[in-house]
């Protein structure tokens, strides 16, 4: 009998909508860490991943990036200051 009665609350459980979306909220913070792990740099917003923006007649290396065309995810900029021991220099 406590048999039937555990299974019945495990299926209770897990079509409670709550429970759902909590599992859900779990997913996608698993993949958007899975992301910030995989993938740690985003485009630059201000040169839109070229590494360059046009001055007037000119192409100039973009200030916000320095030219590389890509930022540090604000995520990952949390994951590197966990992990480094707060030292000047950045990784
Ligand atoms: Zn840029």
């Amino acid at each position: 009998m406590p048999t039937l009665l555990l299974t019945a609350t495990v299926d209770a459980g897990a079509l409670d909508p709550t429970q759902l979306a909590a599992l859900a909220a779990l997913g996608v913070l698993g993949w958007r860490l899975l992301a910030i792990w995989l993938f740690p740099y985003a485009p630059c917003r201000h040169c839109q991943g070229t590494g360059r923006h046009r001055s007037g007649t000119y192409w100039r290396p973009c200030s916000r990036c320095k030219g590389t065309g890509r930022r540090i995810r604000p995520g990952r900029r949390v994951w590197n200051w966990t992990r480094t021991k707060h030292t000047d220099t950045a990784p």
